[in-house]
């Protein structure tokens, strides 16, 4: 992972010897040109009482204190792998792989700030849309066979893995993503359009009929009331907001494209990356930022691409 990061944007990690809460988690540095930018805590490991899932946790962020010093940003990685023992490592399945890129997309988003006022530096600040633009990105260069040769190995015999099997990884992950496309479409139109009136319980069923008109290939039968139930947008915090998920996926695969065709580990999209979208925080509006890379608007094909669909 750090090998990759260190190709991919010229970002160091320096393993810092200190005790922390566990044997098992453990902190580095992160250096840019040799100077000292920040520190990361992870800690990857499952084990009994720790809380379930995986995470990315800001805890300083980059900035200048009212006397004017910079403040250097940290964070915590927290995932549940596998636990390693004294005869085996923890030993990731691709899943997990995926989980770790996640969530260190995450991290370099804070980390690399060099925003100076806190509120709108790292991962402070940024839009709700645009949160899991640097995660997702990461996370795709985990099904890049380039990538996944640099550390997927088997542990005992060393061999690497092979292009068939990555070729069934990505064959698996796009399996009817184009049935998972729509329906998230159907999702986020319908949370679009019902959160422009007050509707009734017949406008809002006429609504989400007219949207799977456009959305659906299966037929859903008339007892089904999907709409009652959608807790996502009504307690979950995503009301007209459900989009974002999609629209994070469109900024990720369109910059993650830019970087694979010029040559991952020789992209000057890549390095641009880090400088304006990484650097900037919630400082500016991520289309702003978007822009200042690519020069353009996001191209929605891209995600079709990554999802084998074109
Ligand atoms: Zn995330």
């Amino acid at each position: 992972m750090f090998t990759f990061l260190d190709k991919l944007f010229g970002i160091e990690f320096r393993k810092v010897e200190e005790k922390l809460w566990h044997e098992k988690a453990f902190s580095y540095d992160l250096y840019v040109a040799d100077k000292l930018r920040a520190r990361i805590y992870l800690d990857l490991e499952a084990r009994e009482s720790k809380r379930g899932g995986a995470w990315m946790h800001n805890y300083q962020t980059h900035c200048l204190n009212e006397e004017g010093e910079e403040q250097l940003a940290s964070a915590f990685v927290v995932c549940n792998f596998p636990a390693s023992s004294d005869t085996n490592p923890s030993l990731l399945r691709h899943d997990d792989v995926v989980t770790l890129f996640h969530e260190m997309g995450h991290a370099i988003h804070h980390l690399l700030s060099s925003v100076q006022e806190n509120e709108v530096s790292g991962v402070n600040g940024v839009e709700w849309d645009a949160v899991e633009f640097p995660s997702q990105f990461l996370e795709n260069f985990a099904y890049e066979p380039q990538v996944l040769k640099m550390f997927a190995s088997h542990y005992k015999t060393k061999e690497i893995i092979s292009d068939s099997m990555i070729d069934k990884l990505v064959r698996s992950k796009n399996f009817l993503s184009a049935m998972g496309m729509i329906r998230q479409l159907e999702f986020s139109i319908f949370d679009l359009k019902v959160h422009n009136g007050a509707y009734s319980q017949n406008e809002v069923q006429e609504i989400l009929d007219s949207i799977r008109k456009e959305t659906s290939l299966i037929k859903t039968p008339e007892y089904n009331k999907f709409q009652n139930g959608f807790a996502h947008i009504f307690a979950g915090g995503y009301a007209a907001g459900y989009y974002s998920y999609k629209w994070a996926e469109v900024l990720s695969a369109d910059v993650f494209y830019s970087v694979v065709d010029e040559g991952i580990f020789d992209s000057r999209t890549a390095k641009e990356y880090s400088n304006i979208i990484l650097k900037s925080g919630g400082a500016k509006s991520m289309q702003e930022l978007f822009k200042e890379l690519m020069s353009r608007d996001p191209d929605t094909s891209k995600l079709l691409r990554l999802n084998g669909i074109s």
